[in-house]
C-alpha cells in the first residue's frame, strides 16, 4: 500500500489551536490540491480525534472529479477510515453519511456495543491491537479490501503513529502564513515523539501556493 499524508500547517508548525478548532490555514488553491489527492486515492485516513474536532465529510468537492472517478469505474468518492480504538466516533458523525464506503479501525478494547452501533449505522470494522489500533495490521487488512493508495489527512497523532511504523510513503505539506502558537496545540506529528531513530526525509518539491508553499517529501522506510 501507498501511503501519502497531506497536512495544513501555521508557519509555526501547528496543525491548529489550542482548542483543537478548525483553523483555515490555506486557501482555495490549496483546497484544490487537496480535492485531487483525495480524487486520487483510494481511501482517506483520519484519526479521530480530528472526527471529533472537525466532523470532516472526507469526499471530493469538485463533481468533475467525481464524474471521472466513476467513469473509471471507481466508487464517487474514496472510502473513509476512521483510526477510533474504542469506537468515541459518533453515530451521526458526517463520515458516516452514506456517501461513501467507511471502515472503522478498533482495537480489541473496543466495546461490542459500540461495534454493533458502527455496523448498524454502516460501518465496516476492523479490529486490530489490545489497546490501541494496530496500524501496521490493520492497513495491511485494508489493502487486502482493494486500497491500495491511501491518503492521510491527519490529526497529528495518527501521523506520527503512522511514522512511528514507517508506514509513511510521501508527505505534503502546506505551510500558511499564520503563527498559532501554544505549546499544546497539535504539531504535525505528536505522539510521543522520537528521540532516536528519527524518520528521514527526502525534498522531492516546493513550490508557492496562495500566501503560503507546498512541501512535498519522501521517505525512507
Ligand atoms: P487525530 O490524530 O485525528 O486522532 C488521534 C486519535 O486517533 C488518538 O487519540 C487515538 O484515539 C486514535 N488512534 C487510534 N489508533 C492510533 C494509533 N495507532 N496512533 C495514533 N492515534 C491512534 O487527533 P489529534 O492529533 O488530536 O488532531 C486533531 C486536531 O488536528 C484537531 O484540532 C484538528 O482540527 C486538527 N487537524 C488539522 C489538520 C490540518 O491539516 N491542519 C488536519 C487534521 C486535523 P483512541 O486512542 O481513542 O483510538
Amino acid at each position: 500500500m501507498h501511503v501519502v499524508v497531506n497536512a495544513a500547517m501555521s508557519a509555526d508548525g501547528k496543525l491548529s489551536s489550542r482548542r483543537r478548532e478548525q483553523i483555515e490555514i490555506s486557501g482555495p488553491t490549496d483546497f484544490d490540491r487537496v480535492d485531487q489527492l483525495r480524487a486520487d486515492s483510494d481511501a482517506v485516513m483520519v484519526g479521530v480525534g480530528t472526527v471529533l474536532a472537525d466532523d470532516p465529510s472526507l469526499t471530493i468537492d469538485d463533481p468533475d472529479r467525481r464524474a471521472a472517478r466513476t467513469e473509471r469505474g471507481e466508487p464517487e468518492n474514496p472510502a473513509r477510515v476512521v483510526a477510533d480504538s474504542r469506537v468515541r466516533t459518533p453515530p451521526d458523525a458526517t463520515v458516516l453519511d452514506g456517501r461513501a464506503q467507511t471502515y472503522l479501525l478498533v482495537s480489541e478494547a473496543a466495546p461490542p456495543d459500540f461495534i454493533e452501533e458502527m455496523e448498524d449505522a454502516g460501518a465496516y470494522v476492523i479490529a486490530a491491537g489490545r489497546d490501541r489500533v494496530d496500524l501496521t495490521t490493520t492497513l495491511a487488512k485494508l489493502e487486502g479490501e482493494g486500497i491500495d493508495r491511501l491518503m492521510v489527512e491527519g490529526g497529528g497523532e495518527l501521523i506520527f503513529g503512522l511514522f512511528e511504523e514507517s508506514l509513511v510513503d510521501e508527505l505534503f505539506v502546506y505551510v500558511g502564513p499564520k503563527i498559532i502558537g501554544g505549546r499544546d496545540a497539535p504539531t504535525l506529528a505528536d505522539g510521543d515523539g522520537f528521540v532516536e531513530d528519527f524518520p528521514e526525509l527526502e525534498l522531492a518539491g516546493v513550490e508557492r501556493v496562495d500566501d503560503g508553499v507546498v512541501l512535498h517529501w519522501t521517505a525512507e522506510n
